[in-house]
């Protein structure tokens, strides 16, 4: 059973007042639901109706779970909860992005996004609550770090916008075909709570998602990406973002304790486990006159040529206080031309649900920093 699930609470559950930890159901996968069904002498099967309950029906209550016994569902009651995270907001863009602003444990909030696309729709999740990384042009590493969310914190964010989309789209079948763990955080140093989370967005009995469509983000966190290779087959980004150790270690601070080819070497140590046909994404943000120079498209050759993957190019998306800009749309086509006449394959990543701050490295939630980082960007940003 995951700690990273389990909510303290002295509500009514039979304990007499007494406190006790409940786990919250939606964040457990089938290992955690058959630990706790043996434990109380259950039989396995039992594991799949009670999942379909909570991720194909979405019930909110173990008295609804009408083909479990009374027993079991009152035995379920006193050791779970099911608790659904809140939404505080939603947005609208004028391109159908939507954007969410989910409560997290102690107050704080974070940001999820779904990319609507003719034949596809993209829910990208948040993991933790801020971030300690402090990538220098991400909007979320600004606001400092607070917490883990938990896993079902992480895979309620998609519960929620299952049931959300399913009005707004009633002629697709499947609303969300690929979740991105790219939103608000570092997956891979929340690592507990985000692998059951994953499970579940995969398992059939979950969301039912292809392992090709649920990719992990990570900034570059290596033993993380080792570790995981033993624990899923989810699909696996990593945020580049400068072709050299100098620059990239401005611009992504862990590349100091993680540099390049230690990164690359785990990447293809992953890409080893997923089978053929599949590789690792490298996310590369294009900021201009910094990172997107003809001499950076060639140290990308030089980097890449041998190393199986596809690139997405991201046009910096700015925010207030960013001190970086967006390059234009001659040079990011230079720079995407650049890489594809060496053979790589590189795709450009469409700027969409900008009007909402949306976009790619804009998402703020609501963080009580507990880094004093965000007050120090806000000093600095007012000071310039
Ligand atoms: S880019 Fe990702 S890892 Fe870096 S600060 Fe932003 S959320 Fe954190």
């Amino acid at each position: 059973m995951q700690d990273s699930n389990a909510a303290q609470t002295t509500s009514g559950t039979g304990l007499q007042g007494q406190s006790r930890r409940r786990l919250n159901a939606l964040g457990m996968d089938r290992e955690a639901w058959a630990a706790l069904l043996e434990e109380l002498g259950e039989k396995p099967y039992r594991v799949e109706q009670i999942l379909k309950w909570l991720h194909h029906r979405f019930v909110d209550d173990f008295a609804d779970m009408t083909d479990i016994s009374k027993k079991l569902r009152t035995e379920l009651a006193e050791r779970c909860e099911i608790r659904e995270p809140e939404i505080v907001s939603e947005h609208l863009s004028t391109d159908g992005t939507r954007k969410w602003l989910i409560r997290a444990a102690g107050g704080s909030a974070v940001e999820m996004v779904f990319i609507p696309e003719p034949n596809r729709g993209t829910l990208c999740v948040s993991s933790q609550v801020g971030c300690a990384l402090d990538c220098k042009f991400c909007a979320t590493g600004k606001q400092g770090f607070n917490s883990n969310l938990t896993a079902a914190e992480i895979v309620g964010q998609v519960r929620i916008a299952v049931q959300t989309l399913a009005d707004a789209y009633p002629e697709r079948e499947r609303v969300v075909t690929n979740v991105v763990l790219m939103g608000m955080g570092e997956p891979l140093l929340n690592f507990d709570a985000v692998t059951p989370a994953v499970d579940l967005m995969m398992d059939d009995l979950g969301y039912g998602i292809s392992k090709r469509r649920v990719t992990i983000s990570t900034a570059g966190v290596v033993p993380g990406i080792y570790r995981l290779a033993e624990r899923t087959d989810a699909s696996l980004a990593i945020s580049l973002h400068a072709p050299n150790d100098a620059l990239r270690d401005e611009l992504v601070p862990i590349n100091r304790k993680y540099p390049i080819a230690e990164l690359l070497k785990a990447c293809r140590s992953y890409a080893g486990n997923l089978g053929e046909k599949r590789t690792v994404t490298v996310e590369y943000t294009l900021l201009n006159g910094v990172n997107d120079q003809p001499e950076h498209a060639a140290q990308m050759v030089e980097l890449l040529r041998d190393f199986p993957c596809k690139i997405n190019l991201i046009p910096f998306n700015p925010f207030p206080g960013s001190g970086f800009e967006r390059p234009t749309v001659t040079s990011v086509r230079a720079f995407q031309h650049r890489l594809a006449s060496a053979g790589l394959s590189v795709t450009v990543r469409t700027t969409r649900g900008e009007d909402i701050d949306a976009a790619c490295g804009q998402l703020v939630g609501s963080v009580a920093d507990r880094t004093r980082r965000q007050a120090r960007y806000r000093r600095l940003a007012s000071a310039s």
